[in-house]
């Protein structure tokens, strides 16, 4: 295979489905136009790892399409010095682009397989301010709390109170709420007041699952 090939797909990537579509945040395009995204998928799906959709990842989970990556990762509005909680680890290709953006990353994993690839991937690739946990992210990670950032990548029935607990005043969570089939994305700001919520796009997202989540068998 030409040794340009996937370079060439991820340029097309990020002009085609990113920046086409509105996506501006000059770093998080520059993430994406650089992180290899065919590592974080399995060897038969190499070729498609820049196509413009979701693909499967093993267990039933999967990486979220490239645009949906973009969008909640510009939602975030990331400087750089930022602590940012991941829920939903999955492939590791969302925590990559959230290691270059931010100062340190946890994100945690209820999968224990899923998390260990995970790892181990970020690790060989040099990522080494990604923390990955195993455990139920629907209550947060509150030995570790505060967090400046929240990102969420499986859908929600509702907003986990402790969430917003485990955030810093001016703190952003990023998070998909709706049915087990369909959500719409919202960017909840903490202010000393309380909250500002905007809404976003609509998405679909496999479901969170856990206490404050879906349960295991009764996702309706
Ligand atoms: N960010 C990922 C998307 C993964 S799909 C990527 O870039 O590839 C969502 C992941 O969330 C799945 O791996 C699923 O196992 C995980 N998940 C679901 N409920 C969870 C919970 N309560 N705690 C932690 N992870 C959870």
């Amino acid at each position: 295979m030409n040794i340009n090939f996937f370079d060439n797909k991820r340029q097309s990537m990020v002009e085609k489905q990113l920046e086409s579509r509105g996506v501006r945040d000059v770093r998080v395009l520059e993430a994406m136009r650089t992180i290899p995204r065919h590592l974080f998928v399995s060897e038969e799906l190499q070729e498609r790892a820049y196509d413009d959709c979701a693909l499967p990842i093993g267990e039933g989970q999967t990486i979220s399409q490239p645009y949906m990556v973009a969008c909640m990762t510009e939602l975030l509005s990331l400087k750089g010095d930022e602590k940012v909680l991941e829920i939903g680890t999955g492939s590791g290709y969302q925590s990559a682009v959230l290691s270059m953006l931010a100062r340190e990353v946890f994100t945690v994993e209820r999968i224990r397989s899923i998390a260990s690839n995970a790892e181990k991937l970020l690790q060989s690739l040099d990522y080494n301010n990604v923390h990955v946990v195993v455990s139920d992210g629907t209550v947060g990670l509150p030995g570790l709390a505060p967090f400046d950032c929240i990102l969420v990548t499986a859908g929600a029935p509702d907003i986990p109170d402790q969430y917003m607990n485990q955030m810093n005043v001016g703190g952003r969570l990023v998070i998909p709420v709706g049915s087990r089939h369909a959500q719409t994305l919202y960017r909840i700001e903490k202010t000393s007041e309380g909250a500002e919520r905007q809404e976003s796009t609509a998405c679909v997202f496999v479901p969170l699952i856990g206490k404050e989540g879906w349960q295991e068998n009764n996702y309706n």
